[in-house]
């Protein structure tokens, strides 16, 4: 019986006996330490995972719990292995499982089947989170020679210039801000004042013109200026000839003595004198008294 109480039997003696564990022969963790002397404390131990018992065959859930004997049984650098014998419930067969500090879980040392329920990355097409058996391969050494001056050459070739010049481009950028930043703004002042020019003479052609005020003019420079220029003079040809064309016709169709015409005009002179002839048979239906027919139609017979 551990002393749970502060009770002191009348025979207790603090010089001799130290403490009441002492005076009553017990160990401070009572009964579970019972096998202390062969290194082994029992302690409460719960599954960590899914179990088959090996002697019954059972399926034993992750979470029960067992009173099991603990017992360090080396050592993984500092960090201590320890072992729990636990017994089956369901049966008289004991397991054994151990810690694994290198991969930080448990393993099942005897006794006992462990359900394999962990995630295998690579078997489902991942990557593997970590390399715990290490690279098995031979290695050989020229081969390493040869990955070591490609690297060593990878580097001073292409990444050392590379980060150099990124250096250099920093250090342009950041060597002095306020004269960056004075240049950057007295160059977008002069911008803004040929911006403002510009609206402003855009805007007087659009008031003359009657333009939307969102339409936006071209640009006005020397190729532009020259093609509104050729432009311009096209359609005026264009105009001009058309008008020219137009007033000949004018001229040609116009009532005019023969004898006042120029004498050039023999392509359409056909065309002119029948039209003559019709105007002038006209006048002289109107005034047959003073001319007879006949010689009407004799003088368009004649004029054809
Ligand atoms: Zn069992």
């Amino acid at each position: 019986m551990q002393g749970f109480n502060k009770y002191y039997p009348p025979d207790y003696d603090g010089e001799k006996h130290g403490s009441l564990n002492s005076y009553r022969g017990k160990h401070a963790l009572g009964d579970r330490a019972r096998k202390l002397d062969q290194g082994i404390l029992i302690t409460r131990f719960e599954l960590p995972f899914n179990i088959w018992c090996g002697t019954c065959n059972n399926h034993i859930g992750m979470g029960v719990r067992y009173n099991a004997e603990k017992k360090k049984i080396g050592n993984y650098y500092s960090t201590p292995i320890f072992l729990f014998r636990c017994k089956c419930h369901l049966c008289d067969g004991w397991f054994e499982i151990q810690t694994d500090p290198k991969n930080t879980r448990y393993v099942v040392v005897s006794g006992a089947r462990q359900k394999d329920e962990d995630w295998n990355p690579e078997e489902n097409g991942g990557f593997a989170v970590h390399d715990t058996e290490g690279n098995t391969s031979a290695v050989d050494p020229l081969a390493a020679l040869e990955k070591t001056t490609d690297a060593q050459n990878h580097q001073s070739k292409v990444q050392i210039p590379r980060l150099e010049s990124l250096m250099d481009v920093s250090e342009r950028y950041n060597s002095d801000p306020y004269s960056l930043s004075l240049k950057a703004r007295k160059h977008f002042r002069e911008d803004k004042k040929i911006w403002r020019e510009k609206e402003k003479s855009d805007r007087k052609v659009k008031d003359r013109y009657a333009l939307p005020a969102s339409m936006s003019l071209a640009e006005e420079d020397e190729d532009s200026i020259r093609e509104a220029k050729e432009q311009w003079q096209k359609g005026r040809e264009e105009i001009l000839s058309r008008e020219s064309k137009r007033r000949k016709l004018a001229v040609e169709t116009s009532i005019v003595p023969a004898s006042s015409r120029s004498s050039s005009t023999t392509g359409s002179s056909a065309v002119v004198n029948s039209l003559c002839a019709r105007v002038l048979g006209n006048t002289a239906r109107r005034s047959q008294t003073t001319r007879p027919v006949s010689t009407v139609r004799k003088s368009l017979l004649r004029n054809r």
